[in-house]
Order: C-alpha cells, then structure tokens, then sequence
C-alpha cells in the first residue's frame, strides 16, 4: 500500500509539492527520455509492445533487425509468425508478441489504412494497445502531451504520497489533474528515471534522493548519503543492463 500523504495536505498544497518534486526530478535527471529507439509512430507502438516484462535496452538490439524486415503495417499483418516470433524471442513471451504484432498489423491496414492513429480513442482501439502504450506513442512520437504510467510511476509516486490509488487510470488521471500538461511527457519519465535510479523497488537510496524534504516515505532506505549513494545507479541504461528491469 503507498504511504499517505503528509497529514492535513490540502489539494492545493499536493499540487505545489508535485511540481516542486517535478522540478526537483528536473535538475537531477535532466537527460530522461524515451529509451526505446524509433523513427516513427509505427516503430515506437512496436517497441512499446515488445518491451512489456523486459528491459528497453532488449527491446532496441532486436528493432534495428525487426523495422527493417517490417517496414509497414502491411508487412506485420501478413507476417510469418514462425519468422517473426524468431527475431523477436529474446524479448520473452515471443509467441504472444508475435501474435499482438500481426494483430496490430491487421487492424491498422483494416482501420487506419495502415497509419499509427495520432488519438487516445483510436489507439486504446487497437488490439493490445492499452492506456499506458498509447500514452508513450502519443507523447514521444506524436509531440501530444501524455502520462505514461508503469510500475516505476505507481511505486514513486505512491511512496510520495501524491496518490492514493494503485490503479494506473486513476493514478495518470491525478498526476495529469496536478501538474502543467506540457509536462506530463516528461513528468513520466522522470518519475520512471527516478525509479529506475535512485527510489528502487527493494532498497531504495532515500539519503541520495533530491526529494527527500517532500517524500512521507523518506527513511524507506538508507538515510546515510554515503551508504545511499552507493546504490544510486548512473543511468537507466546501465540499470537496464545490470537488473534486466
Ligand atoms: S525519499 Fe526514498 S522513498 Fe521517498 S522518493 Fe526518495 S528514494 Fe523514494
């Protein structure tokens, strides 16, 4: 269960310490970004999809090969499961992938005449394509303000005490209600870089972390800088090499 938030905190005293923290989280990460690689809308919904219970940088050594034998939506929706499920295994799950990546390719040469649809409405249509994707495609391939929330996001901001709720709707929704939407995108991998770097899942680096002053949870892990800077990571993709997470 996340913590609760400092006692008394008014909504509008949320708001402040949410935009204070995506400030904070600012300066500390300035380089957090999308990790996976892509060109297009296309490429990005794929990516997304194949980096679902693995790590971005799995995903980005099997797309360089995956894009270029898939070009289009037309490509994907007369694919060869076999021959695909091969260039993708080491993603896991590869013969759900698979099978997501045909079903996409068909739904978009049957709905959208094979273009990645640039809305929230079109795209949580596609089979496979839930909010969360949806969000990543739209805000880093689309430049449309989105808020992606994974496991990184629930966690960080659950023990910040910004939200209340477990549930990825609700969650997006609130963090959406609290901060400017022009940064949204960015607020998304902030708190996914913070995750990734410093607020762990097991043992998370509080007397290194840039929030401390705001976080309930403050104390969760080590206090000591020393100790706690020993487990900051530098970068999400060193994490992502090391963790496999
Ligand atoms: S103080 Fe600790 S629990 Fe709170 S955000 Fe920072 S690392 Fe996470």
């Amino acid at each position: 269960m996340p913590p609760a938030s400092p006692p008394h905190e008014t909504p509008l005293a949320r708001t402040r310490r949410a935009r204070k923290i995506d400030r904070a989280l600012a300066e500390r990460y300035p380089d957090a970004h999308c990790e996976l690689d892509f060109r297009t809308p296309l490429e990005l919904l794929v990516a997304t999809l194949l980096s679902a219970q693995t790590t971005d940088v799995r995903v980005n050594l099997v797309t360089p090969a995956l894009f270029a034998r898939y070009p289009d939506a037309e490509a994907y929706a007369g694919a060869d499961q076999a021959e695909l499920e091969e260039l993708i295994r080491s993603t896991g799950f590869f013969r759900s992938k698979a099978r997501a990546l045909i079903g996409l390719g068909r739904a978009l040469v049957e709905g959208f005449d094979g273009e990645v649809p640039g809305r929230m409405t079109d795209l949580v249509s596609l089979p496979g394509v839930g909010r969360k994707t949806a969000n990543v495609v739209l805000g880093n391939a689309f430049g449309v303000p989105g808020l992606p929330v994974d496991t990184h996001v629930l966690r960080v901001t659950g023990r910040l005490g910004l939200i209340d709720s477990e549930d990825p709707v609700q969650v997006e929704a609130e963090l959406c209600g609290m901060l400017q939407r022009r940064d949204w995108t960015m607020a998304s991998h902030r708190f996914i870089a913070h995750g990734r770097r410093t607020c762990h899942a097991r043992r998370p680096a509080c007397g290194a972390c840039p929030v401390a002053r705001w976080c309930p949870s403050a104390g969760l892990g080590p206090m000591d800088p020393e100790e706690a800077g020993r487990l900051v990571k530098a970068s999400a993709h060193v994490v992502g090499v090391i963790a496999g997470g």
